[in-house]
């Protein structure tokens, strides 16, 4: 397939892809790596009048430490967010999931902003936003506003970005070290028919706060109220199991092409009591 005809514009700055995208609207889509955006155009599942590759403005790379936050700037690709020590350190809940994000080839362009904006529910870096307690940077010819990562992702492949607001960067908060991000995709490379993320803390061997969340069953990244329950708990296989229950109760899967909503619900269930356990014995003694 070829894509429709569209005029192709290439800011240089932010301000000029904010004027484009105010003139044009719904009309005109953001090109940052092209590795789902080029597809969809490909398979007609896109076709807007312009496209606004703002892959040479400059402000919108980099990655800096901001007030124990990582701030990741729209541009900032994949992979350089895998290979980042900042990263490593600060956030190893994405350093852990970035591995499963396709292939290292479409790392190398696909953005960290291209993938949250894109809000596609079985992407694994919305997911680990969404149990950062992330915030998204946007900007519109009206001004700059942020929005939290679990006002963002609104359904399939749809977030509450306004069509001529451009993400400007993403805010990742330090949660500490006691993190983990289990996935089963049916292929490396593949998209996850269900990944769950934890991330928590603890203090004389109880959990101080946690947050538990799941990806791939719903129309978007969740955070299960199962994660609640590990408040005050020393956490055992068996209450690793129980969570795991609690959060398989909470889906509400579809059958799908590859996975039957009883199987999609029975990975959730293992996948969470995983991620819970394997969390918590990271968790420093
Ligand atoms: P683009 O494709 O350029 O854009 C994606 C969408 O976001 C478009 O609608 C675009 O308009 C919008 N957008 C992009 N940047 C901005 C911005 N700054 N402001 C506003 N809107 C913006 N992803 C996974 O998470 N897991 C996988 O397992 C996975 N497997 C893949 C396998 C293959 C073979 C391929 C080709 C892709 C795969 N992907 C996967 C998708 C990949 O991670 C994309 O990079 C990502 O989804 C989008 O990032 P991008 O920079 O390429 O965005």
């Amino acid at each position: 397939m070829k894509p429709p005809r569209f005029e192709y514009v290439r800011p240089e700055s932010v301000e000029e892809a904010l004027a484009v995208l105010a003139e044009h609207g719904d009309d005109a889509k953001v090109l940052a790596g092209g590795q789902s955006l080029v597809p969809m155009l490909n398979m007609r599942l896109a076709s807007p009048g312009v496209v606004v590759d703002v892959n040479r403005i400059p402000d919108l790379d980099g990655i800096a430490e901001v007030d124990g936050a990582v701030r990741a700037g729209a541009l900032v690709r994949q992979a350089a967010f895998e290979r980042s020590d900042v990263v490593r350190r600060r956030l190893p809940l994405v350093a852990e999931c970035l591995p499963h994000v396709g292939h290292f080839v479409t790392r190398n362009r696909g953005t960290v902003g291209g993938s949250i904006a894109h809000g596609d529910a079985k992407a694994e870096l919305p997911l680990t936003f969404l149990a950062h307690g992330g915030t998204a940077v946007v900007r519109s010819a009206r001004g700059e506003r942020t929005i939290p990562a679990e006002e963002l992702f609104v359904t399939h492949y749809t977030t509450s970005l306004e069509p001529d607001e451009l993400l400007v960067a993403t805010l990742w908060p330090d949660r500490g070290a006691a993190v983990a991000f289990e996935e089963f995709a049916l292929r490396a490379g593949d998209y996850a028919l269900a990944m769950a993320a934890c991330v928590l803390g603890a203090q004389d061997r109880r959990v101080t706060h946690a947050i538990v969340t799941v990806g791939g069953p719903h129309d978007r990244p969740s955070v299960m109220k199962a994660g609640d329950h590990l408040i005050g708990q020393e956490v055992s296989p068996s209450l690793a199991r129980e969570i795991g229950q609690a959060a398989r109760a909470e889906v509400d899967p579809a059958d799908s092409l590859h996975a039957s909503a009883a199987y999609q619900r029975h990975l959730v269930g293992l996948l969470v009591e995983r991620a819970v356990l394997r969390a918590w014995r990271s968790a420093p003694a």
